[in-house]
């Protein structure tokens, strides 16, 4: 019997977590604010199987899953189930992970982002990816307006908010503390992220 493993993600980083059947994963914004990216890949097979935001949006006819519900592969197989919501939200489900592209629109070269931070855990798991599937973007503020719009707007997570899910497979997650800082989205300050996993 382990017990709890604790993983800072320190600001503008990743880090790729082995979690297993069964696990329970707290996913914590310690200073409030922070958006937090989550990717999920099938630990037998992460190169043909991960999270799809599409595919969960399908299956729950929902932009982000109740609770009770689950988050699920391009297979249309259940990876996680959002067991707890102690965040007042929103989550997105809509926006890729932010990139070098992005940065380099507003003038920031060589500025961390989340989809090199993803490739980064992923090489150090000895994973390779021949593209980047779009995260689920934990605590970010950009629902869809009645005008159409999806401004992002700053997160509104409290300090200490947390979202816990539950692993349905054996899975490989990559979890990044987002990197923009240049735009409202942390509140104007990129900080940390900690993820509890608890064994069952
Ligand atoms: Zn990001």
């Amino acid at each position: 019997m382990t017990g709890p493993r604790r993983v800072t993600i320190a600001p503008q980083s990743g880090q790729a977590i082995r979690v297993k059947r069964g696990d329970m994963i707290r996913i914590i914004d310690p200073k409030g604010q922070q958006v937090a990216d989550l990717w999920a890949f099938a630990l037998d097979r992460p190169k043909l199987e991960w999270l799809s935001t599409s595919q969960t949006r399908n299956a729950t006819e929902r932009l982000f899953p109740l609770v009770g519900e689950s988050f699920y592969s391009m297979k249309a197989e259940p990876m996680l189930t959002l067991i707890e919501d102690a965040s007042p939200g929103p989550h997105d489900m809509l926006y890729p992970a932010c990139d070098q592209a992005l940065y380099d629109h507003v003038g920031l070269p060589n500025h961390p982002n989340c989809q090199d931070n993803l490739i980064t855990a992923l090489a150090r798991e000895n994973i390779s990816i021949d593209f980047v599937p779009d995260p689920v973007d934990l605590f970010q503020n950009s629902l869809p307006q009645p005008n159409g719009r999806i401004d992002v707007l700053p997160s509104i997570n409290p300090p200490g908010a947390y979202v816990r899910l539950k692993a349905e497979r054996d899975i490989l997650l990559v979890i990044t503390a987002c990197a923009v800082d240049f735009h409202p989205t942390n509140g104007g300050r990129c900080t940390e992220i900690e993820v509890e996993v608890v064994p069952e």
